[in-house]
Order: structure tokens, then sequence, then C-alpha cells
């Protein structure tokens, strides 16, 4: 295993420091693990110059050799996964389970790409003269910037890192400054994996804005991928449409989960617990709204309430615990103003509602019954630990309620009867949908959302068409 917490930036294949840096913080106790460079934007210019100068030898590497790249950055990471788990529950919070599975969801992109790079093909088409023949190149598009949210300090690196590589593309990362360790930590494993020097950097800051500006302005990075909220995520699009950028965004979500009265219950709560409290709820895919069908919202209400007072909440690093701490006190906020929005005005808490008494971030997992589409839970991501339950009475009800978001990323449903499910299925206006399924996430299946949720998707081949252009060659005189 690799010595983890690097506190230092990587650009042209160089660790850099800097005079001024920034605490990175461990949620749980507020203790600092690190300090990192926080970087300005001329440092963001030099690792797109690194990145540009390393362009014209990674394209011309073989795929397979790119492939073999990719994989022995996977073995590394599947190598250090116990250390990069620890790393990830120190400076995000999240439970060690959890971190372990968030290692091998990220690594688990690097691997699927590795195999992927071999099959980017383009194609020859019937042509428009017996003299001419339509070929189609698909190349790589360029320099691309990643921007990253907390979450996953992982995983939405790689699910945009490795398929950016595997097209032939060099990255410029920007993580979010919450939890920068991981990726730095994933760096020290791409290099020695053996990446050329500038084919992926890190630059890491307390000013995301200023790094921003740069990397969606300059010229000579070709394309954007962020994940992150969708204020911001608008802003950085429009920064982009100066030199058209292309650009990739997932955003926030409002996700509905619905359960219909001929649904398994109990596979349904488990299910609502999945969605709803893993990372907290600091999960773009969380369940934000609980729809039940009259018939069976009582029972259904109370099984969920058992099944929260049960979630252990503590350090993610302890035995047994499913719930960490929140990010920040910011996010604590969030989640107490929707509580008081909902019980203003007249939702039911049922359970939790408050600070943990472990005090700091910590927060009880909550219920709120009796929601309605007046408060602020119905419209609004709380990205915490707050179930609220609406209740319906038709499908196409439920359907309507469903869809009356600005969102369209993930969506959840239990029922039994298969034209239901069909008629549900098309009905919501989602790029994911998962039927009796609480988790959905997986490196085989095009990931994002529609709507203000996002524009285009990772994972998949679909994933790797994002990091590549089309050039359409005429060629005539035969
Ligand atoms: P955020 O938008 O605040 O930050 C995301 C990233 O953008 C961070 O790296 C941050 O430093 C950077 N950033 C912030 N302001 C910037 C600016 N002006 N210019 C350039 N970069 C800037 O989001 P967050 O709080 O880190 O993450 C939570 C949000 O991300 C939630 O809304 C969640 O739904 C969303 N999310 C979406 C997905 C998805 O795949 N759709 C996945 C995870 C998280």
């Amino acid at each position: 295993m690799t010595e983890l917490i690097v506190d230092k930036a990587y650009i042209a294949g160089q660790w850099r420091d800097a005079d001024r840096r920034f605490a990175v913080t461990n949620p749980a106790n507020g203790e600092t693990l690190a300090e990192v460079p926080d970087l300005d934007g001329d440092a963001a210019r030099e690792a797109v110059a690194a990145a540009e100068a390393a362009w014209p030898a990674w394209r011309r590497r073989t795929a397979k050799e790119r492939a073999a790249l990719l994989r022995a950055w996977f073995d590394a990471i599947m190598a250090n996964q116990e250390a990069l788990a620890r790393l990830m529950t120190l400076e995000q919070g999240k439970p060690l389970a959890e971190s372990r599975g968030e290692v091998a969801y990220g690594a688990s992109f690097v691997e699927y790409y590795a195999e992927e790079a071999k099959r980017v093909a383009g194609e020859t088409l019937p042509s428009h003269g017996a003299d001419k023949r339509i070929l189609v190149f698909r190349e790589p598009i360029g320099v691309v910037a990643a921007i990253t949210p907390w979450n996953f300090p992982l995983a939405m690196i790689t699910r945009k890192c490795a398929p950016a590589l595997a097209a032939g593309c060099p990255v410029v990362i920007k993580p979010a400054e919450a939890a920068p360790l991981t990726a730095l930590a994933l760096a020290q494993h791409a290099e020695e994996a053996g990446f050329p020097a500038g084919v992926l950097n890190v630059v890491t800051t307390a000013k995301p804005a200023v790094i921003g500006e740069v990397l969606t302005t300059d010229p000579r990075v070709r394309k954007i991928s962020f994940t992150g909220s969708t204020p911001v995520g608008k802003k950085l699009l429009a920064q982009c449409a100066g030199t058209v950028k292309k650009a990739s965004m997932e955003l926030g979500g409002n996700a509905p989960f619905i359960v219909f009265d001929d649904a398994d219950l109990d596979a349904a709560v488990e299910g609502a617990v999945a969605s709803k409290y893993r990372n907290s709820g600091q999960t773009c895919v969380c369940t934000n709204r609980l729809l039940v069908q009259a018939g069976v919202y009582d029972t259904f209400l109370e099984k969920l309430t058992r099944r929260v007072t049960e979630l252990k909440v503590g350090n993610g690093l302890d035995d047994g615990v499913v719930q960490g701490p929140l990010i920040n006190a910011a996010a604590v906020d969030k989640v107490q103003s929707h509580i008081a929005d909902a019980l203003a005005k007249g939702g039911r808490l049922v359970c939790g509602g408050e600070p943990h008494a472990l005090g700091g971030t910590f927060f009880q997992p909550t219920v709120i019954a009796d929601v309605t589409d007046e408060m602020r839970v119905a419209r609004e991501e709380t990205f915490g630990p707050l179930a609220p339950v609406f209740r319906f009475d038709t499908v196409d009800q439920a359907i309507a309620m469903a869809n009356a978001t600005e969102f369209g990323l993930a969506a959840y449903f239990y029922a039994r009867d298969y034209r239901r499910i069909w008629h549900v299925m098309e009905g919501l206006e989602y790029g994911m949908v998962a039927v009796n399924e609480g988790i959905l996430s997986t490196e085989l299946a095009p990931f994002g959302g529609v709507k203000e949720s996002g524009l285009g998707r990772e994972g998949s081949r679909h994933g790797l068409d994002e990091y590549t252009e089309l050039k359409y060659v005429c060629v005539g005189g035969l």
C-alpha cells in the first residue's frame, strides 16, 4: 500500500507546493487533516498548457497502450482500496463501508474504459455518388477540464477521467475544496501506473470561481465535464459559451420515490432507506420525496419509521455506523430550514428532526409525514437525512407529482402489476428510473439527467462518446 495524504497539487508530472495553502478538515471532529495548495488562475493555465503539450503524443498512443495504463491505474486503486476508503471517510465523513464501495465503484469506471478504449471506432457510410466515399473518424476532443463535487470524491473523478483518457484526451481536474485529498491520492496512483507527465493534472484551490473562469474560457480547453449543483452548472455553461466549449453537466436532482398500493412494502422500505439515507442523504440520486399511495400510507410509514430509528449515526470509521456527519454547518442549516418550513405548513414530525446528540454536523435521520406541495421539500433538493412523505390517490396523480419539478435525474418506484410498471416507467420524465430497486449506479449504464439535472451521460459506451468528435471525410474522384 502507498502512503496516502498527499498535500501537493499535481501539474505537468510535478508535485507542486504553493505559498498559500488551505486546510482540509474531518467533518466528524473538525480536525485538520492536511493543508493543500490554494492555487490561482496562473497555475490553472499552466496545467492547461501541460495537458495541451501532452495531447499529441497521448492521442498517438495506440488504444491498447492507453488501455494498459488505465488497467494499471485500476490495479493500483484496488490494491489501495482500504487506504483510499479511510482517507475518504476522514475527509468526507461517509461510513467506511460506503467508502470501500465507492473505491470499487470508482475503480470500475477505470476498468471498464480500459476495456472500451479498444472499441472507439469510426465507420464508413453508403455514399452520395459512385465516385465518392464517406468515412467517419471518431477522434479525441482535446484537453478536458473536470470539476467535481465533495460528495463522491473518488468516483466523480474516475467517471470523467477514465473515458477521457481512454478516448485520447488529457485532463485537468479541479476537485472540490472540501475533499481534495482523495483526488491527489488518485493522481499518485496514476503516476505509479505510468501515465506520462501532463496527461493527468490536479489543481487544488479554495477559490473555485477563479480556476473555473480559466477552465471555461481558455480556448485550449475543448470540453468541460462538471458534476455539482445546478446554479454553479448554469454559471459554467454560460461561461463556456464564449469559446463554444462542449460541456457535460451532472447537476442536482429532486428524486421521487413512489410506493404503489401493490408494492412489496418491506422491499420498498429497504429501497427507500438505501436511496434516502446513504451518504447521509448527500447524493444527487438520493430520494428527495417519498410519494405513497393512500391505501398503504400508514403501514408504509410505520415500517419506514421503525427502520429509520434503528440507523446508527456516528463517526464513519466506527463499526456499525451507517450515517456519518453532514459535510458542513451550511448543510445542517439547509436540512433544519426544510424541516422548520414543513412543520410550519402542517407537516407531522414522525422521528428525528434535530441535530444529533453527538454534536458537530451530525443530524438525526428524520421522517416527516403529511407533506404537501406548498412545502420547500417539494421543490428543493434537501441533500440531507430528511424523508418527507407525501400522499397520493391515483397512479396518474403520482406521475404528475413526480414530474412537477425542473429536475429530472433519478426516479424510483415500487409496484407489482406489470401494466402499471410499464405505464409509470414510460411516464416519468427522468434520465434514470429504478423499478423495485433503491440503488441504480453502475459503470455499465448511462448515468445522467434530463431538464435542469444536466447534459450528457457518464458510464457505458455512451460515456466515452462525450470525449470524442466525429470527423466526416468525403473522398471524391474515385
Ligand atoms: P457545488 O456546485 O457547490 O460544487 C461542485 C464543484 O464546483 C466543486 O468542485 C466546487 O469547488 C466547484 N465550484 C463551485 N463554484 C464554482 C464556480 N463559480 N466556478 C467553478 N467551479 C465552482 O456542488 P457541491 O456542493 O460540491 O455538490 C453537491 C451538488 O452536486 C448537489 O446539487 C448534487 O445533486 C450535485 N451532484 C450531482 C451529481 C450528478 O451526477 N448529477 C453527482 C454528485 C453531486
